[in-house]
């Protein structure tokens, strides 16, 4: 290549900086295959990885797939980047993350602060599975500093807050609760699952640690199930990537593949499924069978005002309520035609779940009743059809009842 400058050779265009939301969506993490050239990155399906002698062990990086895999180190690099971390771990499912997380930080005898709302396995996993191990919860409303600020006691090591929290949206103030634990030495940890850091980047607002399922908007395509752990600094990634390798709680190469693919068109899915939200927020606040819809983007949302200033956009995520309680929930989602009964959500199609019944059925129910889960509570994750037509479909099944 005589003549070709330095400035000329090819590089690594993860490296590229400053890049847009979008450009690195596609390209961070990834490069060309350096044997065939293959634009993406390989399944690298193999257990093992072949050492030059005993004296160069892990000179290409790579031992044994459970250790890490190079597929699974692209997708870590791509959403370790588009967080604006140091780096990150890939899981089987993103409840495997939340416990790579939990192990890291906590022993028996020690307690976190957890967010009183929250995906349902994660208050299953902290009640019916680290209690047992001596690990102490408080659900807390940190949607309130000063309570967060009162949950925490001398042996508190982490505040595992989640916002929009699942299934209802209630928001946390991330920068509020992140001073509260820096000045305390506690790690803060953020499930960003519902906004993705195309929305909202904790890490900036102050946050330690990123969780993700990525199962939902970075699959996008009811695709595959699994989980991230994106870090601020080396001093916590490297307990948690000890974790990961030694639970052996790990995302396959084809998962990770998948989800590469994935990431490429997440900005573009989430502005559209935003907007296609709004739509359907708005038209279900003004219809008469409807009692009540959370959503961020609505000016009624109570959160109205921390929802625009902690995140870029409102999600695509709403709850709502019918008047005539669960007989009437149940009966419009019966009528429903294109928004499908499934739990599940961030993927194209639109998805419609029944929490109490589905994914918070291991809540207790004297914990739901105080968090403000209802009986008649419905999610809909919107997805990426015309907005058009799931307005035409909500409202023939809301005809229905
Ligand atoms: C789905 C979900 C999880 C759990 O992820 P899985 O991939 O289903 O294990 C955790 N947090 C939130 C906010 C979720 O929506």
């Amino acid at each position: 290549m005589a003549g070709l400058g330095v400035s000329c050779e090819a590089s690594f265009v993860g490296e590229l900086s400053p890049m847009g939301f979008t450009t690195k969506q596609i390209h961070a993490g990834v490069s060309p295959d350096p044997v065939t050239g293959s634009i993406l990155t390989p399944v690298y399906q193999t257990t093992t990885f072949v050492q030059e002698s005993v004296d160069e062990y892990l000179s290409k990086g790579y031992s044994y797939s459970r250790s890490a895999n190079p597929t699974v180190r692209a997708l870590e690099k791509k959403l370790s980047s588009l967080e604006g971390g140091f780096d990150c771990t890939c899981y089987s499912t993103g409840m495997a993350a939340i416990q790579a997380v939990i192990q890291a930080s906590l022993s028996g005898g020690e307690h976190a602060v957890v967010s009183d709302v929250a995906y349902g396995g994660t208050y299953r996993l902290c009640t019916k599975i680290y209690q047992r191990f001596g690990v102490e919860f408080t659900f807390s409303d940190t949607s309130d500093p000063d309570a967060v600020s009162a949950a925490i006691k001398d042996n508190t090591r982490l505040i595992l807050t989640e916002t929009p929290a699942n299934p209802n949206l209630k928001c946390t103030d991330i920068a509020a609760i992140s001073e509260i634990s820096r000045s305390r030495g506690i790690t803060h940890a953020v499930d960003n699952t519902f906004l993705t850091p195309f929305y909202q980047r904790p890490l900036e607002l102050g946050a330690d640690i990123v969780i993700h399922s990525t199962t939902k908007y970075f699959d996008g395509h009811n695709a595959t199930v699994g989980g991230a752990v994106i870090t601020k600094s080396q001093d916590l990634d490297e307990p948690i990537r000890f974790i990961q390798n030694a639970s052996g709680v790990i995302m396959s190469p084809w998962v990770a593949w998948l989800t590469l693919q994935g990431c490429k068109t997440l900005s573009i899915r989430l502005e559209r499924q935003s907007a296609n939200a709004q739509v359907i927020a708005e038209f279900l606040e003004s219809h008469p069978k409807v009692s009540t819809v959370n959503y961020p983007g609505l000016a009624s949302f109570s959160q109205f005002e921390l929802a625009s200033r902690q995140a870029e956009g409102f999600g695509a995520m709403l709850g709502f309520e019918v008047h005539g309680g669960v007989e009437a929930g149940k009966k419009l989602i019966g009528a429903l035609r294109l928004c499908a009964l499934a739990e599940n959500l961030g993927s194209v199609e639109t998805l419609i779940t029944h929490p109490v019944t589905m994914t918070h059925a291991d809540v207790d129910k004297a914990e739901r009743d105080r968090v403000g889960i209802t009986d008649s509570f419905l999610r809909l994750s919107v997805g990426l059809e015309d907005v058009e037509d799931l307005i035409a479909d909500l409202s023939q099944a809301l005809d229905c009842i």
